[in-house]
């Protein structure tokens, strides 16, 4: 279920939402908590200023507390009902009590006259007479007038308010916050549902056109234009694999075609070579011959065969590569032994400037590499042209470069012709005279080449101009 970006598009959304709501109600509950008891709080600050200007000195010094001349009928009667939740006390400073409210009745509220007397006024919280829970200010006044010897009488004033009503307010917020939780989660679940759709209604799309690209319409592409922003990159790199896929496909259909072209060849000069002897006799002479050229294809055949059996292993890089430290330049020597002959009744001379050059690798498939590379320059070299094959040594890697004057390479054919079965030009190559071994002018012998550099984790590149010439150089990684 956590696999589904929806499923967990809604979880997130959930999350976030429900940790948003935790933390606002909690907010805003004690937020609500701390306003209301301040309201409290300066609703008794404000009754205890009241209750001190009550506080009455008879001109022969004479204290009374005359609660009947305030005239607000309100006030009073809530201070008279019994345990109405609003009561007061004022005690002389030395604690014998001037007024209590009647609301009071047999009940007193604690009181520490001394903290009063010291302190500043302060709040704290009790259980009044019904068990109720009470809120107190308790604080001390002076009188500062009055006759001789009163001015400075002190008196400590309490007033009590009862919480009840603003707890269960606050219950009924908390009540309505708890109900409203699984509500609102109710909502941002469908919220996340319907957020979740949306955006992933492109990605839906993306898929629906990929889906309906198959190895039969693989020049199909997705718009680029069309998709979301966000989903552009993708289309991109996905457009670009098809076009890998499809390039990978048509050289995969060329090379089946090309591969039965080739084969067809022999296989009908063999076949036209066998229904002449058979029509009617023939002489020895002439079954000979027959048998000759039907060696010959034979031959041929095989050479491709084993060409397009060495370049499938090759891909699939099942060739097993002997891997060993060899000295390159003792290698490419022994090659262009094994080929002068060839060069030699050509009239072409291989010049090689050897030098001292070690890397990593397959003896036999590295010997394979210049045997193409070299017959190559043989094969479609001039007269007067020769071959210089010179070594060079890099930080990381030895590169043997093949150099010949002959005919070149057009630039057209020039990206082509690693490709298998690729022919610049398949007449001459076909006429071409060849190492023994080599298949003549099936245009195998490059992609060959290519495969084993890169097997070496190495490269190939060419230069050719037409009419002058052409440089293979072969960059191998040089061993440790
Ligand atoms: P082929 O069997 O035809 O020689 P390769 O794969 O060896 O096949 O080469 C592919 C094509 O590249 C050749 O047909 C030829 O046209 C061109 N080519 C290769 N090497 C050379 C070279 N040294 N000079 C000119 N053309 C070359």
């Amino acid at each position: 279920m956590l696999n589904s970006i929806k499923a967990r598009l809604i979880l997130w959304f959930l999350l976030t939402f429900s940790l948003l709501f935790i933390v606002s109600g909690f907010y805003l509950y004690l937020e609500q908590k701390r306003a209301t008891l301040s309201g409290v709080d300066r609703f008794l600050e404000a009754k205890s200023e009241f209750l001190a200007g009550l506080i009455e000195v008879d001109p022969d010094g004479q204290i009374h507390f005359e609660p009947q001349e305030v005239g607000i009928k309100r006030q009073s009667t809530l201070y008279d009902f019994s345990f109405s939740g609003h009561y007061y006390q004022v005690f002389f400073e030395s604690g014998r009590p001037l007024a209590l409210s009647p609301s009071l009745g047999d009940f007193s509220l604690p009181v520490e006259i001394d903290r009063a007397l010291k302190e500043e006024g302060y709040f704290w919280t009790t259980t009044g007479p019904r068990g109720e829970p009470l809120r107190v200010y308790t604080h001390k006044v002076g009188l500062n007038h009055g006759p001789v010897g009163k001015e400075n009488e002190r008196f400590v004033i309490q007033t009590a308010e009862s919480l009840e009503e603003a707890y269960a307010f606050l219950a009924s917020l908390k009540r309505l916050l708890l109900y409203s939780g699984p509500v609102a989660l109710l909502f941002s679940g469908l919220g996340g549902l319907l957020i979740a759709r949306l955006s992933l209604r492109p990605l839906k799309l993306f898929s629906k056109e990929v889906g309906e690209i198959s190895e039969t319409s693989l020049d199909k592409r997705i718009h680029e234009g069309k998709v979301s922003r966000e989903l552009k990159e993708l289309a991109k790199a996905f457009n670009a694999t098809l076009d890998r896929l499809e390039e990978a496909f048509r050289q995969q259909k060329r090379f089946l075609s090309d591969a039965s072209h080739e084969i067809r060849t022999p296989v009908s000069v063999m076949k036209s070579y066998c229904e002449i002897p058979l029509r009617k006799a023939r002489s020895a002479a002439e079954y000979k011959r027959a048998l000759e050229v039907i060696f010959e294809q034979i031959k041929k055949m095989e050479i491709l065969i084993e060409n397009l059996l060495t370049l499938s292993r090759l891909e699939q890089k099942r060739l097993s590569t002997h891997l060993e430290r060899i000295a390159l330049d003792d290698l490419v020597e022994n090659t262009v032994s094994l080929l002068a002959p060839l060069a030699e009744r050509k009239g072409i001379p291989i010049r090689i400037v050897p030098r001292p050059s070690v890397v990593q690798g397959d003896k036999i498939q590295l010997m394979e590499v210049f045997m193409n590379i070299i017959d190559n320059a043989i094969k479609y070299n001039r007269p007067e042209g020769g071959i210089e094959i010179t070594f060079k040594e890099e930080e990381k890697e030895i590169i043997v470069e093949v150099a010949d004057g002959g005919i070149g390479i057009s630039n057209e054919a020039l990206p082509h012709i690693f490709e298998r079965f690729y022919r610049a030009d398949p007449s001459r190559a076909k006429e071409a005279d060849t190492a023994p071994g080599k298949t003549q002018g099936a245009g195998l012998g490059l992609s060959i080449v290519k495969e084993i550099v890169e097997n070496h984790q190495g490269r190939i590149t060419v230069q050719s101009e037409p009419g002058v010439g052409s440089t293979f150089s072969i960059h191998l990684p040089k061993a440790a």
